[in-house]
């Protein structure tokens, strides 16, 4: 934000602002994607000796990552990509405030069998992990330590689940209501469309987060509108919103077309997302993003619907080619003893526990302890400090 006003100071002060992504880079975002589609460049390295110079930093390597992850579908952690990963893309979990991680595994249009129900039960009480229900519709599984991430998802993919990508910048969950498989209401299968579209969209590295929504019927229970792709039933098919969000600056999804059949509505879609992914700034929503575009919402629909641009068949080509070269990231790792060494809490003894972790119990579950609860003093010994007006 601060970055946001002192650019917009500027220009209004007749300064030119350059959009370079950082230092090391004289390249936008959506200008280093190119490059790298264009190019066919599969390295950091490689990327920064021709188009860079210095060694990277944090701004500019996961955005290298997410790129490369969005153009190759190769495994975020595969030779050097490990080390351009955000902490929590790095062991592939969400690190929480004391220091241990949370396991999302994906739950498909929120739809979970009583057996699956009963793993994730079974995973969370043999490792001692507080469980709560995310605003996604899926089970977040907390307090697990690095050490024990492979065991825990040994056991989930055992059982048929696989990465949620909680921890990524990419798909996270495509929410639904009953639809009309259930609800009185409802005028299409709302469960069976976001099942498909968030098997279809998993793992897509993107920008920033997306998140979908589809409800069986105008009353609106899956609060489809709140999301970057929201689709309502119709009596004729599927009316699509986009740009939607909640977080800092919530924003409602402006109506993007109508009455669409299942088969156009996915490949507007795949088109919406995929030039977002390719033209979206650094952690640009999709809600600013259509901002920004030049002709806004309506030069994306002309892009998106009448290929104004004579890329749709591209950008069809790409989302095709990421839907056939899905594969579960934690299936993945779990095949793999190098990557799997990454998952110890120290190097030296890779099976021993972090002994400073504390909890204490809360309405039947575990918390972290605090400060207090620790009896561990945060601040340190007192030191004597000298003010003009002697000592205090
Ligand atoms: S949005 Fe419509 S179909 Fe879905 S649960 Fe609500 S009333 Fe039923």
């Amino acid at each position: 934000m601060v970055k946001q006003l002192l650019q917009a100071q500027l220009a209004e002060a007749g300064i030119e602002v350059g959009n370079d992504l950082c230092e090391h880079f004289s390249l936008s975002r959506a200008q280093l994607f190119d490059v790298v589609r264009v190019s066919g460049i599969r390295t950091f390295s490689e990327l920064l000796t021709t188009h860079g110079r210095g060694r990277g930093c944090d701004v500019c390597r996961p955005v290298a990552a997410s790129i490369l992850a969005s153009l190759y579908q190769e495994h975020v952690l595969d030779g050097e990509r490990a080390a351009l990963q955000d902490t929590n893309d790095h062991v592939m979990a969400n690190m929480q405030k004391d220091g241990t991680y949370s396991v999302v595994p994906r739950i498909p249009g929120g739809e979970v069998t009583p057996e699956g129900l009963i793993v994730i039960g079974e995973v969370a009480k043999d490792f001692g992990l507080y469980t709560k229900i995310t605003g996604g519709q899926r089970i977040d599984l907390f307090g697990a330590r690095i050490e024990q991430l492979p065991a825990i998802w040994s056991r989930l993919v055992d059982a048929g689940f696989e990465s949620g990508h909680a921890y990524g910048k990419s798909l996270r969950t495509v929410k639904s209501c009953v639809g009309s498989t259930w609800c009185r209401f409802g005028v299409q299968d709302s469960v069976g469309l976001a099942i498909a579209l968030e098997l279809r969209y998993r793992g897509l590295r993107s920008p920033h987060k997306i998140k979908l929504g589809v409800s069986g019927c105008a009353r609106e229970c899956a609060e489809a509108r709140g999301k970057d792709v929201g689709v309502i039933a119709t009596d004729h098919g599927w009316n699509m919103y986009v740009g939607g969000n909640g977080g800092f600056t919530p924003r409602h999804a402006q109506l993007f077309a109508e009455d669409l059949t299942t088969e156009q509505l996915v490949r507007a879609i795949d088109r919406f997302l995929m030039y977002y992914v390719r033209t979206a700034d650094r952690l640009q929503r999709t809600a600013p993003w259509v901002e920004s575009v030049e002709g806004g919402i309506d030069a994306i629909r002309a892009v998106v619907l009448d290929d104004s641009l004579g890329i749709a068949a591209d950008l069809d080509a790409a989302m095709d080619a990421h839907v056939g070269g899905y594969r579960d990231e934690w299936a993945a790792t779990l095949e793999d003893p190098e990557k799997l060494r990454k998952f110890a809490s120290f190097v030296n003894a890779p099976d021993v526990a972090d002994p400073d972790l504390a909890y204490v119990p809360e309405r039947g579950q575990k918390r972290p302890a605090t400060a207090e609860e620790r009896g561990v003093v945060i601040g340190g010994p007192t030191l004597p400090v000298r003010t003009a007006g002697g000592p205090l």
